[in-house]
């Protein structure tokens, strides 16, 4: 998306509990350089900054745009300040806030910690609980582990261009979250027919039933928006884990959940009842080019 705006964006990134994820993924942003000149960056953790982050924690200065990356631990400080008492300071004249990454939406994987205390922004999970929620109009949620670099361009080419961005209930982007993860999957016909994939990196079969693939179940662009242009994680071989919602990080990843060998979670919006009916005619059928080798390296010369 071309960044037109006649007005730099003054940026503020602030971390919390991270491990940098989101940080790295934005840098790979392939028209992050205009993004960086139309902003100035306040402060960030690993890129040229106007301030430091001694100058940030005296609370006398403003942005337009803070970001918060990582998950809010009360107790936390930076420079001796508490990261609570810098956050509500910035956020209270910030024109947006936007929370990069399942910690700082939802708790995401460092909640584990302390999980009564710590917490996203204005969600703990699916609750309404954190250090913003006074602010909680101005936040909006990339969730994601880590985000897609694309994700908080667009965001922030939207607010270069003054456009209204429209947020689900959980505060994220319908245009990137609107989705599920499962669109898009080069496998889809494999899901439609029942036939598994039996072990990571084929390129045939579906991840549902056997890798426990959660792409049916997960709201994320994964697989419209590619990773790297190229690719994402079913493309490749290797199930969604749901990283986008709210319950991430859970037990289990890569198995599928079964009762009686029916799948205890079935595709977002459909019964049960509608999804065994649905399968259980389509696993009657065996269509043998689904159970073949695309490639065969053997006759292929
Ligand atoms: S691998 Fe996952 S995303 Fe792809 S079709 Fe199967 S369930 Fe859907």
């Amino acid at each position: 998306m071309p960044l037109k705006s006649d007005k730099k964006l003054t940026l503020l990134w602030l971390q919390g509990l991270t491990c940098n994820g989101n940080s790295h993924s934005f840098l790979n942003l392939s028209y992050l350089a205009d993004v960086l000149l139309a902003c100035d960056i306040l402060y960030h953790p690993s890129l040229p900054s106007l301030q430091t982050l001694e100058t940030i924690s005296t609370c006398k200065l403003e942005c337009d745009v803070l970001i918060f990356e990582g998950t809010f631990d009360p107790l936390m400080q930076r420079n001796n300040v508490m990261v609570g008492k810098l956050l509500r300071h910035y956020a209270q004249k910030a024109r947006h806030i936007i929370a990069v990454g399942s910690c700082a939406s939802f708790g995401g994987m460092f909640k584990a910690s302390a999980p009564q205390r710590n917490s996203g922004l204005v969600f703990n999970e699916t609750a309404h609980e954190g250090p913003l929620l006074q602010y909680q109009e101005k936040v909006i949620n990339l969730s994601g582990c880590p985000i897609h670099p694309e994700w908080l361009g667009y965001t922030l080419s939207m607010i270069l261009q003054e456009k209204k961005i429209l947020v689900d209930s959980l505060h994220r982007p319908i245009e990137l979250y609107s989705y599920l993860a499962h669109h898009g999957c080069t496998r889809n016909e494999y899901f439609e027919w029942k036939v598994d994939s039996k072990k990571f990196g084929e390129k045939e079969g579906c991840l549902y039933y056997e890798q426990g693939c959660r792409a049916p179940m997960t709201h994320a662009s994964c697989n419209k928006i590619l990773w790297n242009d190229v690719s994402s994680k079913t493309r490749s071989g290797t199930p969604c884990f749901g990283c986008t919602e709210p319950d991430f990080p859970r037990a289990n990843f890569f198995r599928t959940k079964t009762n009686m060998s029916i799948p205890d979670e079935v595709p977002v919006g459909i019964s049960k009842r509608s999804y065994l009916t649905v399968a259980g005619i389509a696993k009657t059928f065996h269509i043998k080019r689904l159970e073949e080798k695309l490639i065969d390296y053997k006759t292929a010369d």
